[in-house]
């Protein structure tokens, strides 16, 4: 049976590379609209992995795909960039005790997670103050840190380094087309099933397997198609900056301070990120430096003395692909035989890529979940009220 896989990010290479591991012999096409693998949301994101997650599902799909990308290495033989910073999330009292009661869980799962107390945080981040004036919380409506929670298994990665092993690995097993700078304009369905695809240059060709890990565009592809799903591309902007002159911050975890501003050292820089609250959705990606200034440096210097000097170095905006419950969507689409989804991972996609990516190349080769059931991910749970209620998210 013909495949064909539209997106060449992340997680269409995940596929791809997992359809040739599970034994899949068939010709397998990839269409990308780029002129590159990895160029969209893959390339544009800030490469963290944590296997820190509340729901049983997302917790499997992480620390799966963090057992991977440390083993990448001598799995491919090919380097991702792969660093085991691990994760610091800060946290106010209440987030403390929350976190407390998902040990246990995180316990069974093998996941390397410990709470510190506030006095510890500065030997992670040099100099980092857990509390701070009175007038100072009011004005920025911050509390004291109870202490943090020190995942030692999270890590950094190049994402697109990752994306690119993947095709070449599995171009090195055989059968794999991939198509640049080929847009796909919509999937041909007819009596139930797959048909084949029409490109945006009107050429048609003929499959009977459909894979859309087309991330934010999913749901533009599939509207063309007749084929409603409920996806919304969401901005979001990252920043690289000096770090502060503080001996040993460049060794610092991924750290999550006041309001999820977010932080590592990448290249002997500081890469910051902040989800905006207010971001209507949209497939603008205009970078807003001062967003930077106001919203997300202000909580840095209150904590952290010395990031008053971290100025932008470089800035862009990229899309998150968001999903109601800000989770993906993964499965056959009911009703359409040969149409599966792969997408919508809401900002955490790259970090449950390879687990995601060998899921679904077991259902579609050996017909069931194997390794991980996927099956709350099917886009059917949004028509039963199955919502999947993550609270870890940044
Ligand atoms: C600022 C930012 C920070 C992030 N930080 C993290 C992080 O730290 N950790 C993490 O896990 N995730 C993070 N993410 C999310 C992560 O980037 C995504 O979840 C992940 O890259 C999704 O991969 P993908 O392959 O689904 O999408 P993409 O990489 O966007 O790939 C989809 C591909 O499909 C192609 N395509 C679309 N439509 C068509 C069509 N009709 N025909 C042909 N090709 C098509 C696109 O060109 C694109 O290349 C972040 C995202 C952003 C924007």
């Amino acid at each position: 049976m013909s495949i064909a896989i539209v997106g060449a990010g992340i997680i269409g290479a995940s596929v791809t590379y997992h359809l040739k591991k599970t034994g899949y012999n068939d010709e397998i096409d990839v269409y990308e609209k780029l002129d590159a693998p990895g160029e969209a949301s893959t390339s544009l994101c800030a490469g963290g992995a944590r296997n820190l997650w509340s729901t049983s599902v997302n917790l499997a799909l992480a620390t799966e795909s963090l057992r991977r990308f440390a083993s990448f290495k001598e799995e491919t033989g090919r380097t991702i960039g792969y660093e085991n910073i691990g994760y610091l999330f800060c946290l106010y009292e209440e987030e403390y005790k929350q976190i407390e009661g998902f040990l246990p869980e995180w316990k069974k799962y093998g996941v390397n997670a410990e709470l510190i107390p506030a006095e510890r945080i500065s030997d992670f981040v040099p100099k980092l103050i857990p509390d701070v004036d009175d007038e100072v919380k009011e004005l920025l409506n911050i509390k004291p840190f109870r202490g943090a929670l020190w995942g030692k298994d999270c890590c950094a990665l190049n994402p697109t380094s990752c994306t690119t092993a993947m095709f070449d690995c599995a171009k090195e097993m055989g059968g794999i087309e991939l198509h640049l700078g080929t847009e796909v304009e919509k999937i041909i369905i007819g009596g139930g099933k797959v048909k084949g695809l029409e490109m945006k240059n009107g050429e048609k060709i003929n499959c009977d397997r459909c894979v859309v890990a087309a991330g934010t565009w999913s749901g533009v592809l599939l509207e063309k198609s007749g084929v409603d799903i409920p996806i919304v591309p969401i901005k979001r902007m990252l920043f690289t900056v000096y770090l502060p002159p503080e001996l040993g911050f460049e060794h610092i975890p991924m750290t999550i301070i006041d309001r999820g501003v977010y932080f590592r050292v990448e290249a002997g820089n500081l890469l910051v990120g902040r989800a905006k609250e207010d971001q209507e959705p949209g497939f603008d990606t205009t970078v807003e430096n001062k967003y930077y200034v106001d919203e997300m440096n202000p909580y840095m210097q209150v904590r952290i003395p010395g990031t008053e000097y971290c100025r932008i170095l470089s800035s862009w905006g990229g899309l998150y692909a968001v999903t109601p419950d800000n989770n993906a969507i993964i499965g056959e689409y009911p009703g359409i035989d040969g149409l599966y989804l792969i997408t919508g991972f809401s900002g955490h996609g790259v970090m449950e890529a390879p687990a995601a990516g060998r899921a679904l190349a077991e259902l579609i080769t050996e017909g069931e979940y194997k390794t991980i059931d996927l099956s709350p991910l099917s886009i059917k749970r949004f028509k039963e009220g199955k919502l999947i209620k993550e609270t870890i998210v940044i």
